[in-house]
């Protein structure tokens, strides 16, 4: 039996279509939904991220900028920029594209954007609602840990009271991934480089989620064809000039129930979930 599949395509489509009438609806009042990314540097991985972003923004009627600072940039400029941007009611949604230089690493980064712009859902006060136990995905949680939601329950694929094991704690994906499912009423547990003995973990969840960063991590010794596990896979790492996931798709897809590929997965899930929070952070700032 070969795994089902769980491509990002239609679960996008079906949320653009939203997101379109969303802001039709605030273009019609007179305003246009607008994002502005604050790029230090010229990191060709971000500037690819950025265009993927620009792309889906522009589709669905929003506007889109980029502030591209020059890595020599001081700290007191840095924070000039992201001040003027906090206060410039033509902007909506702003986000600091990460990584950021060396330099403006000391700095506090999830607080400095303005907690109602705040569209990556990194600043203190959004991702308390993580821990407040929020479920609602119209918040602005953080993106990616949304966009796996997103792609999980397009394809009925039930969480709650299910095993879930989460591999990575980072802040951006793993630790507000596995609050938000853990608000979603799974059993979740959240592994990491000093996890002992991975594979009874993986062996006997129901969902494992791989956000580890290293290509093909994952292969068939993990799985446990009887537990017909669902996988996503968050990984986006490089081998042979390919971009792969965390986990091997060739090697897994025989002993596993579905499985998302990337590319084609979570990565277009987090890209369209931002810009799902970008109409919401509008819609918010202009409530009645
Ligand atoms: P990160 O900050 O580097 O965190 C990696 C996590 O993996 C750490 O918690 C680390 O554990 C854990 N880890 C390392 N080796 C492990 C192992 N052998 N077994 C279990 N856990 C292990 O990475 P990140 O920013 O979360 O990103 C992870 C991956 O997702 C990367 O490939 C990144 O490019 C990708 N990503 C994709 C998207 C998307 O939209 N698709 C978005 C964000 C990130 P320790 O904490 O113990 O070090």
């Amino acid at each position: 039996m070969k795994a089902r599949i769980l491509s990002a395509a239609p679960v996008v489509e079906k949320i653009k279509k939203d997101l379109e009438q969303r802001c039709l609806q605030l273009k019609k009042r007179g305003i246009t939904p607008s994002m502005s990314v604050v790029l230090v540097g010229d990191n060709p991985a971000s500037l690819s991220y950025i265009r993927n972003k620009k792309i889906i923004c522009e589709e669905v009627g929003a506007k889109f900028s980029l502030e591209q600072l020059p890595s020599s940039i001081s700290e007191q400029e840095f924070l000039g920029h992201i001040e003027r941007l906090n206060q410039d009611p033509q902007i909506h949604g702003i986000i600091i594209q990460l990584p950021i230089s060396e330099s403006l690493k000391k700095l506090n980064l999830p607080d400095l954007v303005k907690v109602s712009k705040d569209i990556d859902g990194f600043h203190g006060k959004n991702t308390q609602a993580l821990y407040l136990g929020s479920t609602n995905l119209k918040l602005l949680l953080p993106c990616t840990p949304k966009g796996v939601v997103h792609l999980l329950n397009f394809y009925g694929v039930e969480i709650a009271g299910k095993n879930i094991v989460v591999l990575g704690r980072s802040l951006i994906v793993g630790k507000p991934l596995s609050m938000l499912l853990t608000n979603l009423n799974a059993t979740v547990t959240l592994a990491h480089s000093k996890t002992q003995n991975l594979r009874d973990l993986t062996k006997n969840a129901d969902i494992v989620i791989a956000a580890i960063g290293h290509a093909h991590i994952l292969d068939e010794t993990f799985f446990n064809p009887a537990k017909k596990t669902v996988v996503i896979d968050v990984g986006m790492n490089t081998l042979e000039g390919k971009l792969v996931g965390d986990v091997n798709r060739a090697q897994v897809e025989s002993c596993v129930e579905a499985i998302s590929p990337v590319p084609g997965g979570v990565g277009p899930m987090t890209v369209v979930s931002l810009i799902e929070n970008l109409i919401t952070a509008t819609e918010n700032q202009f409530k009645g």
